[in-house]
């Protein structure tokens, strides 16, 4: 069972997957016959189990994505449904199919932190923000202004690993050796007050700075340049919202991970009071179960690329699988995930916040269902933990940072198993 053999054992090599001949995504030591993969074959709510039958709680969700837990049979039978019916048809040339309308319906009536205009469908989060910056330019050239064009986004941001969205991530592993960022991202402080801050700064000073930084930003580079500036909700975006409307750069909500209740809205953008112009999605919005993605744009934006499209020509942009009728089914069953039991957040939020006082904890932050924990000698910002990249057992590490997203439909009970490891971990470590 999953508490005390998940922090222990070794995942088993009995099949021979030892140096295998897959060339990993973000995976240390690939290349090695050393290295054994943890091999995952079955999953059941909110536990997944290896091919040696282990079982494990997923306190990550896949990758912030499984919402609705291992096995929901409606989202099963909903893709055996469409694939039975029609496995796929495309949404090029004004061709499309009903599953892609009524997401896109769907989608635009559930987004109510401001009304949006339409929907366009992608593949991934990374393939959402590659295509929030083309259809940007697109726009900011519909309407003359070609050098409007920059991009500013956060240092320590993730928002995908394409070219465009590398560039936009703040994280130098996503740059180095890939010749990257490209030359018309920016980046500006992460939000980030414990790790950040100034000595004797409080955290509204903090707020006020990074807001400060931003503007002088803008108007070193000029405000004519900049068209846009992209953030998670749940990193602090909202003081920055006046900043950029000031200066006409439309902001981008990343919602890849926020979006469908994660933290306890419907929304990211719903709990800080964002009003974005522009919104990226994907993970939650199948549960993972098909890969889809969407950006939602507002009416402004949607009109101005409708009425000078004949002067441009067509919107020329998209993908095969852009609107892909099972995942759009999929994605059409869950709706409306799971709000039942918001006694699970605190629950989560609190059970986990009280090993704060652990000597190697700097930080425990979170909300909703996603937390993070900063792993520091002596408490401090500046003795962090060696930045190494790893997998974990039951939540996923990140340098020095363990974060935790556990399904939506995880129960009272293993919320409590959850802790229960985690506090395993701590004592087993300090
Ligand atoms: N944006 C955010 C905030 C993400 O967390 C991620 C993935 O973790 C992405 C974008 C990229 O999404 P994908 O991996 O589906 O390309």
């Amino acid at each position: 069972t999953s508490s005390e053999t998940s922090l222990k054992s070794e995942p088993k090599d009995e099949i021979g997957f030892k140096g295998h001949d897959m060339l990993a995504p973000f995976t240390a030591g690939w290349q090695s016959s050393d290295v054994h993969p943890l091999v995952i074959q079955r999953s059941e709510g909110s536990y997944v189990y290896d091919i040696n039958g282990k079982k494990y709680l997923d306190a990550l969700a896949g990758l912030w994505s499984t919402a609705l837990g291992g096995n929901e049979p409606r989202l099963v039978q909903a893709a055996t449904e469409q694939l039975k019916t029609l496995p796929f048809y495309h949404s090029f040339w004004n061709r499309t199919t009903r599953p892609s309308l009524d997401l896109a319906k769907e989608i635009l009536d559930i987004f109510t932190a401001r009304k949006m205009g339409k929907v366009f469908f992608t593949n991934s989060g990374s393939e959402a923000n590659d295509s929030q910056v083309k259809l940007v330019w697109y726009y900011n050239n519909a309407l003359g202004r070609p050098d409007k064009k920059k991009f500013i986004a956060r240092n320590k941001s993730y928002h995908g690993s394409t070219l465009i969205s590398a560039s936009l991530s703040g994280l130098p592993a996503l740059h180095q050796k890939f010749d990257l960022p490209a030359p018309f991202v920016l980046h500006t402080d992460c939000p980030h007050y414990w790790r950040f801050h100034l000595p004797g700064e409080t955290e509204e000073e903090f707020s006020t700075r990074l807001a400060n930084n931003l503007e002088n930003l803008i108007l070193k580079e000029g405000p004519e340049t900049i068209a846009a500036f992209i953030a998670e909700p749940v990193m602090g975006a909202g003081g920055i919202q006046s900043v950029v409307k000031k200066y006409d750069i439309l902001f981008i909500a990343d919602e890849v991970i926020c979006a469908f209740g994660r933290l306890g809205t419907m929304f990211g953008c719903d709990k800080y009071n964002i009003k974005p112009d522009l919104v990226s999605i994907a993970k939650a919005l199948s549960s993972a179960y098909m890969p889809i993605g969407a950006i939602l744009v507002s009416p402004e934006i949607s009109e101005v690329i409708h009425s000078q499209s004949n002067k441009l020509g067509s919107f020329a942009h998209g993908f095969t699988y852009s609107g892909h009728p099972v995942a759009c089914a999929v994605a059409l069953e869950g709706k409306g995930h799971p709000r039942e039991g918001p006694e699970r957040l605190p629950r989560f939020q609190d059970g986990l916040k009280a090993f704060s006082d652990s000597p190697i904890i700097g930080e425990i932050r979170g909300t909703g269902l996603i937390l993070g924990t900063e792993f520091t000698d002596n408490k401090s910002p500046t003795d962090l933990f060696p930045p190494e990249w790893e997998a974990g057992d039951a939540g996923s590490s990140l340098g020095d940072n363990i974060m935790m997203s556990p399904p939506l439909i995880i129960s009272p009970g293993e919320i409590d198993e959850l802790i229960c490891i985690y506090g395993d971990a701590l004592k087993f470590t300090e």
